[in-house]
């Protein structure tokens, strides 16, 4: 089987040394795999995305000498195929309707005492799961506005046990229920990144996914909808996250470090590679 990874930042930002590590390794493994790799633009966040960190994601890989296959997927161009999939979920009773606010959640939690907090933030506590179809149906029709949560006890169960392979690790346990019944659309987001991101996956036949270990948590998710859906399972590498020599965490608000101001500073692409690289050994 050839092996097909993929880089799949989102332009909310210029991309600094963490993301030009995160791009080498999977641009390693696949062309020492003699597989490819595709660069998929994540930018269903329209609020937050802007065309211009698209055109700068390009250019400094480009710069860096990391190329990809095949054309650029954007992920704004297809929100009839993330939504075709919450339709498919929502017809299997596996996606319900939330008309909960924030706040009203956060009181909820406050009150509840009960682990409020889980690897992917507030634990919603199904408060409108219980919601009957009538009035659902009559808050939709009102004009309520919601947002689409996924049932996860209820997908757990349909589809029974599940693993993935992290490599270096061996085989993992999904644990369904790790962030509780995660939005998977809203008014403003007609798709989560986790619909968005497997749909794609599956699409672009990506058969090994590396990516930070910030995202570890939303593999439990992602091989739940996945197994739903009957698509393929990937392997997952996720890495460290690079740290500054204060060690602190790269984020796209910092200036300092992007591959940008990098390159404007004089670095070249093999410095700034190896910076990244010497950063990844110190984690
Ligand atoms: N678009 C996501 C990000 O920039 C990465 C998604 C993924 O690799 O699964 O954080």
């Amino acid at each position: 089987m050839t092996l097909v990874t993929r880089f799949a930042p989102s332009p909310t930002g210029l991309l600094h040394l963490g993301h030009a590590w995160s791009a080498l390794l999977g641009w390693r493994h696949a062309r020492e795999a003699g597989g490819k790799i595709l660069l998929r633009i994540e930018d269903i966040d329209t609020e937050r995305c802007r065309p211009e960190f698209d055109a700068a994601i390009m250019e400094d890989l480009a710069w860096l000498g990391l190329d990809w296959d095949g054309p650029v997927r954007r992920q704004s161009e297809h929100f009839a195929d993330f939504k075709a999939v919450l339709d498919q979920l929502k017809a299997n009773a596996l996606a319900y309707p939330c008309f909960c606010t924030r706040r009203q959640i956060e009181a909820e939690v406050a009150a509840s005492q009960s682990a409020p907090h889980g690897l992917l933030g507030l634990i919603y506590p199904g408060t409108c799961r219980a919601l009957s179809d009538a009035e659902r149906i009559e808050r939709i029709a009102a004009g309520e506005n919601h947002a689409w949560r996924f049932d996860v006890a209820e997908a757990a169960r349909r589809v029974g046990d599940l693993t993935w392979i992290e490599e270096g690790q061996g085989i993992m346990a999904v644990d369904p229920l790790v962030g509780g019944d995660v939005v998977l659309a809203r008014k403003d987001t007609p798709s989560s990144y986790h619909v968005a991101v497997t749909h794609d996956d599956q699409f672009q036949g990506i058969t090994w996914i590396t990516r930070g270990q910030d995202l570890y948590p939303s593999t439990h998710i992602h091989r739940l909808l996945q197994a739903l859906m009957g698509w393929d399972a990937p392997a997952y590498r996720h890495h460290g996250l690079l740290v500054d020599e204060e060690g602190k965490r790269f984020a796209k608000r910092d200036r300092a470090l992007t591959l940008r101001s990098l390159r404007e500073a004089g670095k070249t692409p093999e410095q700034v590679l190896a910076l990244a690289e010497k950063l990844a050994a110190q984690i």
